[in-house]
């Protein structure tokens, strides 16, 4: 599409800004705990890539997480394949699409697993928590809590990109990166 280059030092302001809670969830992971597991690798590498980020600058992302638990050639060994893999440079050499809300909302999640849905994978008084850290009102926060409990997790998120934006939004949200693309259209005008 028509993305624009996203570079390591705006991400986090771009993930508070402009990302959905599932990946949030998945930089704040990242941020806090300086690693993320197979799955959450490839959910939020594949997400970052079609964002813009380029391989060299999403070698260089991973890297100044994974450095804080592990030496340089650790990293380089167990973890510069998976991230080239992602952009097509090894194995199959597939540019592969980053996931869709469906694909996500339908992934097995276990207990400590990060990389699925908040409204549809997260304990509802943890993802009430999370709401509130991010400044939902109250009263979007119970509708929010409403459509989850109704399964429309996907209208939740739409509830939850308009409350941040304080705009109404006419697509529904299929894709975390259409959240971010809608996000940032409106954002940068
Ligand atoms: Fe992510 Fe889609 Fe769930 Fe929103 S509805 S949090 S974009 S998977």
């Amino acid at each position: 599409g028509d993305t624009c280059r996203i570079t390591p030092d705006m991400i986090d302001t771009l993930a508070n800004k402009s990302f959905p809670p599932c990946m949030r969830q998945l930089n704040d992971t990242l941020r806090t705990t300086h690693h993320l597991k197979y799955n959450g690798r490839v959910i939020y590498g594949l997400f970052l890539k079609a964002a813009g980020l380029n391989l060299e600058d999403a070698l260089f992302f991973w890297r100044s997480h994974f450095l804080k638990n592990m030496d340089v050639d650790t990293f380089d060994k167990r973890y510069s394949y998976g991230i080239r893999y992602n952009y097509g440079k090894e194995g199959k050499k597939t540019d592969f699409s980053p996931y869709g809300c469906i694909k996500i909302i339908m992934g097995n999640i276990a207990p400590g697993d990060v990389h699925g849905c908040p409204f549809k994978h997260s304990d509802v008084a943890i993802l009430r928590q999370r709401l509130v850290a991010y400044k939902v009102s109250n009263q979007v926060i119970d509708e929010i809590m409403e459509l989850v409990n109704k399964r429309h997790y996907q209208i939740a998120c739409q509830r939850y990109w308009e409350s941040i934006h304080g705009v109404p939004i006419d697509a529904g949200i299929n894709h975390p990166n259409q959240f971010f693309e809608e996000s940032q259209k409106f954002l940068n005008g």
